[in-house]
């Protein structure tokens, strides 16, 4: 990338960018259970993978554990933007838990993809990072069937039982460009294979990949902002790269941004993932500025107006608007 010679400083602010839909209900979803059930709430899993997110719940009272043995009985429980296997919310019910389904309904649509085809008898070559709780909740549903497949090069070696009935679905979150070249090369192992009826990569992954495409090839650095187990986040960083930014890095806050990154750098790309509430942003941007990186372009590639429902049992008592 050139730096420009005038010495001049910019920032090119990707859009869109941060909260997506699935996000903001997820959250909403915690603050109303608070308001209406009282602390503590227990939320299995990090709601959504962001520590500012999920230290400011802490604080109002939501209580975040790893599994729902250890919930006390009869209490509220939420279930995170990413989803749960039927397993857990048998052992919910089991409980006694009082469950708030927190999950997002474009991760929902996998699972419903993926009991369909189990039960049409196919075998389900599920492409998502194996050990992420979106893909053990997805691949929970039909367990004997679903095989996780991690990376391209995983697709040159997995084994299937009969590649005449044979479908791949994938995690929301993943890299658009890294799933096609692992679909191409399933494909050529597997001609028949089917591909899911609609995109499984959700639109706000879509969206902040292809934003932050357009910013990185002018960018000397790309900031992403976002918690470092936040998929769809890592991906923007690696997708800056691929598209051409020398160089980039996520940080969770402004102040881990390093002298060292902004040096001899004209041009500076932001962004932030899709479980990142903008505050985060308005302060790198805040210190950038402070660095001399006053000038600020937003370039946007699409516009978002999605807008989930949030779960029933947190819904306000109004009768809602059709
Ligand atoms: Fe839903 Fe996509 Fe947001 Fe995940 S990133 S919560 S799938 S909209």
């Amino acid at each position: 990338q050139d730096i420009p010679v005038d010495g001049h400083k910019r920032v090119l602010l990707a859009a869109p960018r941060g909260y997506c839909a699935g996000v903001d209900r997820a959250v909403v979803a915690v603050e109303k259970a608070l308001e209406q059930y009282g602390a503590p709430v227990y939320v299995r899993k990090q709601i959504v993978h962001n520590r500012h997110v999920v230290t400011e719940l802490e604080q109002a009272g939501a209580v975040f554990v790893d599994e729902v043995d250890d919930v006390p009985e009869g209490a509220h429980i939420v279930f995170s933007a990413h989803g749960i296997a039927p397993a857990v919310r048998d052992a919910a019910a089991a409980r006694g838990l009082r469950a708030i389904d927190a999950t997002c309904p474009l991760v929902t649509k996998v699972h419903r993809e993926a009991v369909r085809f189990a039960r049409d008898d196919y075998e389900i070559l599920l492409i998502g990072h194996a050990g992420h709780e979106e893909v053990e909740g997805t691949a929970g549903e039909a367990p004997d069937r679903i095989t996780v497949v991690n990376s391209p090069d995983e697709a040159d070696t997995v084994q299937v039982r009969d590649p005449s009935r044979l479908v791949w679905l994938s995690q929301t979150t993943l890299s658009v460009d890294e799933t096609m070249e692992t679909v191409n090369r399933l494909r050529a192992r597997f001609p028949e294979l089917h591909d899911p009826p609609t995109d499984d990569i959700c639109y706000a992954t879509q969206n902040r990949q292809t934003a932050i495409k357009e910013v990185a090839r002018d960018a000397d650095l790309v900031i992403v902002v976002g918690s470092v187990n936040s998929s769809n986040s890592v991906r923007l960083v690696e997708v800056a790269r691929q598209a051409g930014a020398a160089a980039a890095h996520r940080v969770d806050y402004a102040d881990e941004i390093r002298q060292e990154w902004l040096t001899g750098v004209g041009t500076i790309g932001v962004t932030s993932g899709a479980s990142v509430p903008e505050v985060l942003v308005r302060e790198v941007l805040d210190d950038l500025a402070a660095a001399g990186y006053r000038d600020v372009a937003q370039v946007s590639t699409a516009e978002e107006d999605i807008v989930f429902a949030l779960p029933r049992q947190v819904r306000d008592a109004a009768p809602e608007a059709h």
